[in-house]
């Protein structure tokens, strides 16, 4: 089952996507009441997936976004000495973590905010992001993925000078507003075909920058799911993003930063496509003007 979000008629939907029809059925449900064990319900009407805009499947955020930083080796041997301080001394022995702000979710097809007053290095990061679909605590890992509800794509869009300027960490440059495309649609676990070798790329204006295999992931979904959970519950709704591979734009030569008018292609096999086109927003206003992004 491939479950996308979208707007009719003023009311938002669950739509059941079928590629190979390239149509959406619609039903009378949210992907976000599905994730958290509400039933699919009615199927009405079907539409042609060209004729529709799709949004982020999720709109409900229970906390932050969960990440999972370096886990592609080859990401973090790319990086070692570009990190202005933030090297840790040996491949790591465990997954490293870190959350970003819900605020951060944008569409598949939807403009990524981009800001240069804010910050001159914006950065692209493919990934394999994963929704939990039942609540757990301390998940053994060999019964990790019956607590997952579906795969998607993410793009962790990053600021790298924002990571170095506030302490060298990891919220405040992956945390912007409307700069992580999420999406197209979750593709329940049981419809995924080989999750150990799913196919991350990323292009930048046609530009094949990344692209890997899930087979490179240092941690599987499993060990990063009862690593996270050790003593610390998941909840069905909780996103949680499984790192990048290399060829990010901090760690080219000569260095690759997003600008105004790129557009950006997050896609992994099987799971879909993501096409965002990176657009000056100024960020730096808002004051109370902030869209509401409902219950978190
Ligand atoms: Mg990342």
């Amino acid at each position: 089952m491939k479950l996308a979000s979208l707007t009719v008629g003023g009311v938002r939907h669950a739509g059941l996507v079928d590629e190979a029809e390239q149509s959406v059925t619609l039903l009378a449900t949210t992907v976000d009441d599905v994730v958290r064990g509400g039933p699919v319900g009615a199927r009405g009407e079907v539409l042609p997936l060209s004729g529709v805009r799709l949004e982020s499947p999720l709109h409900r955020f229970n906390r932050d976004v969960l990440c999972t930083g370096w886990n592609y080796l080859d990401h973090f041997e790319e990086s070692k000495g570009r990190r202005e301080g933030q090297d840790p001394v040996s491949v790591p022995e465990r997954p490293a973590f870190f959350t970003k702000g819900p605020d951060t979710v944008i569409g598949p097809a939807d403009d990524i905010a981009y800001d240069p007053a804010l910050s001159q290095k914006w950065d692209y990061e493919a990934e394999i992001a994963l929704v939990i679909g039942r609540d757990g605590r301390s998940i053994p890992e060999e019964k990790a993925l019956d607590h997952v509800f579906g795969f998607l794509v993410a793009n962790d869009v990053s600021q790298r000078d924002l990571q170095r300027a506030h302490g060298g960490q990891w919220l405040k440059g992956k945390s912007l507003d409307r700069t992580m495309p999420l999406g197209p649609w979750i593709t329940t676990t049981d419809s995924v075909d080989d999750l150990a070798d799913l196919r991350v790329q990323c292009e930048v204006n046609g530009v094949l920058l990344q692209n890997a295999s899930s087979a490179q992931m240092a941690f599987s979904f499993a060990r990063i799911i009862a690593e996270l959970s050790h003593g610390m519950t998941l909840r069905a709704g909780d996103v949680v993003l499984t790192g990048t591979p290399s060829g990010i734009g901090n760690a080219r030569e000569p260095q690759v930063f997003l600008r105004d008018g790129d557009v950006v292609v997050t896609r992994v096999s099987g799971l879909g496509e993501l096409r965002n086109t990176v657009t000056l927003t100024d960020l730096g206003q808002g004051g109370e003007g902030a869209e509401p992004r409902g219950e978190r």
